[in-house]
């Protein structure tokens, strides 16, 4: 093989390797924002389940008030049933004393209902808690990989660019020119093999003429099809 196309070939290979890693380096921003976003919706979540848990709370609070208003009705009503010497008085009394008495019954319902669901959310805020507690240890334990591996990813970069630099350097100028605009727009490989007669880049025929020049190796051949240069692998 020609010593220009095998540089190219190492070339290519760097080229491959520094897009790879650049695509990576992009991509850590956009995890970094995936992670802090799983934090969001956690802490959201435990807003949400004691947001729940104080309302309920507000609201039994609310019917013990309820059931103490009627509770004070009843004493004072008993109160002036004692003063009263009016029978009619005493049992319309006596009725009002029953209606509160009833109300109450029912509100003590309501509150062991909500006493109950206390109870319940209680455990769903103690699950939401740990739930939210473990998944800001997790994301502070990825955000830091990451941020281990974008430094990593930095450092091979360098070295990759220094190495790409040197190999540029001994590769003519207008081919390097022809190299890189082939690979920025084919965007995997601007050197491929030939196979049999078939260009391995575009999987398409090429001339037999074609065939021959590559394999005599003393020019830089390209493909017919989509300009790709071509090189015969033994
Ligand atoms: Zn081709």
């Amino acid at each position: 093989m020609q010593p220009e196309l095998e540089q190219l070939l190492i070339l290519q290979d760097r080229d491959q390797k520094i897009k790879k890693i650049r695509a990576e380096i992009k991509s850590v921003p956009l995890q970094q924002a995936q992670l802090e976003g799983r934090l969001v919706s956690s802490a959201a979540n435990l807003e949400a389940a004691k947001l729940r848990a104080r309302e309920v709370e507000v609201h039994r609070k609310k019917l013990e008030l309820d059931a103490g208003t009627r509770t004070e009705s009843i004493n004072r009503l008993k109160t002036q049933q004692y003063e009263t010497r009016k029978n009619d008085e005493f049992r319309a009394m006596g009725n009002e004393i029953e209606r509160y008495e009833k109300e109450i019954l029912v509100i003590e319902d309501q509150e062991l209902e909500l006493m109950d669901q206390v109870d319940k959310l209680k455990v769903a805020v103690a699950a939401e808690e740990k739930k939210a507690s473990e998944a800001r240890e997790s994301v502070a334990r990825q955000v830091s990989d990451l941020e281990e591996k974008a430094k990593v990813l930095e450092i091979r970069l360098e070295e990759l660019s220094k190495d790409r630099a040197e190999i540029v350097g001994r590769i003519e100028e207008d081919i390097i020119d022809r190299f890189e605009r082939l690979f920025a727009s084919k965007g995997d490989a601007a050197v491929v093999p030939l196979n049999h007669e078939i260009c391995t880049g575009c999987h398409m025929k090429i001339t037999a003429q074609t065939v021959h020049r590559v394999k005599s190796g003393r020019e830089i051949v390209s493909c017919e099809q989509c300009g790709r240069i071509l090189y015969f692998a033994e």
